[in-house]
C-alpha cells in the first residue's frame, strides 16, 4: 500500500486548509477551506483542485471556519457525492456559516457585475446558497472519540480541539495485514486557560502529525483580560460612553458576552445594558446552549427551555431589524457587540457609522485587525474612514482588548506537543505563515523532532509498500 499527502492549502499560510491523503486509489480530504484574506490567495479558489472532485470518497472536517469548511459548497458544485464527516456540533455550524459564505459569494458577484468591474459580463459566484443547501444531506456527523469507519481499512476519530463549538483534533487509523499507522490532524488548537472552552485534549502518538502554526511565533497571555476589560469599561461608563465592540459571530461574541456578564456580577464595572447585533450570533449561541457538552457555561432546562448567561436579562438580542435600528438612538452606557469582526461589513458598518464621530462612545476592538482592513485603519488612529460612501471623523474613543485569541501560543502548542510520548516520525508544520510556521519548526527541530514546513500543492509519500 503506499500513502501520500498533497497541501492544497493551509500550507505557509493560514486559509484555505485542504490536505489529500491518497492510499492506493482512495481519495480522501482532510478539511475543505476557503481561501480569505489578499486577492492573490482568493484566486486560488478559482483553480480547479489536481483531484477530481467526484473521486474523492471522504471528506473530513476539523471544525466549521470557512478556512476550513468554506470549500465544501463549491466541491458539491464540481461533482463531490461522497460523505462528510465532521462532530454533530461542527455539522449544526457549518448550516449556519455555509449558508452565510454562499450569500457573501452572491453579494460579491452582484457587486461587481453593478460596479463592472468584473472581466466577465456576467461575474459567476465561486457558489450559492443553492449548491451549500446540497452539502447538507452529505454530512454524516459523529460524537467526540466515537470510531467512524471510512473505508475497509481506514477509520477516524474526533478529539476535543476546544477551538470553537464542534472543533476537532482528527485521528486516523490505517490498518494493513502486518501494520497500522497513525496520521493526526491537529486542525486549529485552543488555548490551555480559556474561559469558554476546554482545553485540547491529549494525544500521545502518531507516525505523522500535521500540526497548526497560527502563532508559532508569538505568545499571547490571557491573564490580563480581565483587569483591562475592567479599566477599559470603567473610563466608558464615567464617559456615559456607547462601547462598539465589533466581533467575530463565532466564538468571540460569546466569549465577550461571558466577560461582560461576569465583571457586572463580580461588580467590577456598573451594571449597563449588552446588546447582540448580529443575526448570525443569534442563531450560533443557540448552539452553544444545544451543545453544552463541549463549553464551560452552565446550561440549565427550566421550564422545558435551556438557560444560560445567554438568557441573562442584561443581554439583549436585537432578532429584527427595528430593534437593530433603534440602537442608533441608544444612550450611553451600553454595549453593542456585532459583526463582522474586523469592520469589513455587516451591521457593526451601521454602529460605526453613528458612533465613530461622537467624542464620548468608544469602540473597543477585541481581536486580530488585518493590514488594510477597515478596523486597522481606526485602530491605527486614521482621522476619518469611509463608511457607505461617506468620511466618517473619528473622533471617539478606540481600544484595543489583547489576548483573547481562541487559537494556542506557541507555549501552548508546545505545550500539546509534549503530550506525545514518542515524537512522531514525520511531523508537518501547517496552517500558518511562513515565519510562523519556521518558528515553531526549528523549536521542534532544537527538541530532536523531524519536521518539514510544506509548500502549497507539495507532495509528500508518507508510507511505501505497507
Ligand atoms: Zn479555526
Ligand atoms: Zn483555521
Amino acid at each position: 500500500m503506499n500513502v501520500r499527502i498533497k497541501f492544497l492549502g493551509g500550507a505557509q499560510s493560514v486559509t484555505g486548509s485542504k490536505y489529500l491523503l491518497e492510499i492506493d486509489s482512495q481519495n480522501i480530504l482532510i478539511d475543505c477551506g476557503l481561501f480569505q484574506g489578499q486577492k492573490e490567495l482568493r484566486l486560488r479558489n478559482w483553480q480547479s483542485l489536481p483531484v477530481d472532485a467526484a473521486s474523492l470518497q471522504t471528506v473530513l472536517i476539523t471544525h466549521a471556519h470557512i478556512d476550513h469548511s468554506g470549500y465544501l459548497p463549491r466541491l458539491v458544485k464540481d461533482g463531490f457525492r461522497g460523505k462528510i464527516s465532521c462532530t454533530h456540533a461542527t455539522e449544526d455550524l457549518m448550516k449556519i456559516m455555509l449558508k452565510d459564505a454562499a450569500k457573501l459569494q452572491e453579494e460579491e458577484a452582484e457587486f461587481a457585475f453593478k460596479r463592472g468591474y468584473s472581466r466577465h459580463s456576467k461575474p459567476e459566484p465561486l457558489f450559492t446558497e443553492k449548491d451549500a443547501e446540497r452539502v447538507f444531506p452529505l454530512v454524516e456527523s459523529v460524537r467526540y472519540q466515537k470510531e467512524v469507519k471510512v473505508s475497509k481499512n481506514l477509520t477516524a476519530k474526533f478529539f476535543n480541539a476546544g477551538h470553537i463549538l464542534g472543533s476537532a483534533i482528527v485521528e486516523l487509523s490505517l490498518k494493513t495485514k502486518s501494520t497500522e499507522k497513525k496520521i493526526v490532524f491537529s486542525g486549529d488548537l485552543g488555548r490551555y486557560k480559556d474561559e469558554l472552552m476546554y482545553p485540547p485534549e491529549i494525544i500521545s502518538s502518531a507516525d505523522v502529525l500535521l500540526v497548526e502554526s497560527t502563532y508559532g511565533n508569538r505568545l499571547n497571555p490571557i491573564d490580563t483580560i480581565t483587569t483591562d476589560l475592567q479599566q477599559i469599561m470603567n473610563e466608558a461608563c464615567a464617559r456615559n460612553s456607547v462601547v462598539v465592540v465589533p466581533a467575530f459571530a463565532v466564538g468571540r461574541t460569546q466569549l465577550l458576552i461571558y466577560y461582560f456578564y461576569q465583571l457586572m456580577e463580580k461588580r467590577l464595572i456598573p451594571s449597563l445594558p449588552v446588546f447582540v447585533d448580529s443575526p448570525m450570533a443569534i442563531d450560533v449561541t443557540e448552539l452553544y446552549e444545544r451543545h453544552s457538552y463541549n463549553h464551560k457555561i452552565k446550561v440549565e432546562r427550566q421550564h422545558g427551555q435551556l438557560v444560560s448567561i445567554f438568557d441573562s436579562k442584561r443581554i439583549h438580542f436585537c432578532d429584527t431589524r427595528e430593534k437593530s435600528k433603534a440602537l442608533n438612538e441608544l444612550k450611553g452606557p451600553a454595549i453593542i457587540i456585532s459583526a463582522s469582526g474586523m469592520a469589513t461589513g455587516g451591521r457593526v458598518l451601521h454602529h460605526l457609522f453613528h458612533r465613530l464621530r461622537n467624542e464620548n462612545d468608544t469602540v473597543l476592538f477585541a481581536g486580530y485587525q488585518a493590514e488594510g482592513s477597515r478596523g486597522r485603519r481606526i485602530q491605527e488612529g486614521e482621522p476619518a474612514v469611509k463608511i457607505f460612501g461617506e468620511e466618517v471623523p473619528v473622533k471617539c474613543h478606540v481600544k484595543t482588548i489583547h489576548g483573547l485569541s481562541a487559537h494556542a501560543d506557541q507555549s501552548e502548542l508546545l505545550q500539546w506537543l509534549a503530550n506525545f510520548t514518542e515524537k512522531p516520525k514525520c511531523t508537518f508544520i501547517t496552517h500558518g505563515e511562513k515565519a510562523s510556521a519556521q518558528t515553531l519548526a526549528a523549536e521542534l527541530k532544537g527538541k530532536g523532532w523531524n519536521v518539514a514546513v510544506p509548500e502549497y500543492l507539495e507532495t509528500v509519500e508518507l508510507f511505501d509498500g505497507i
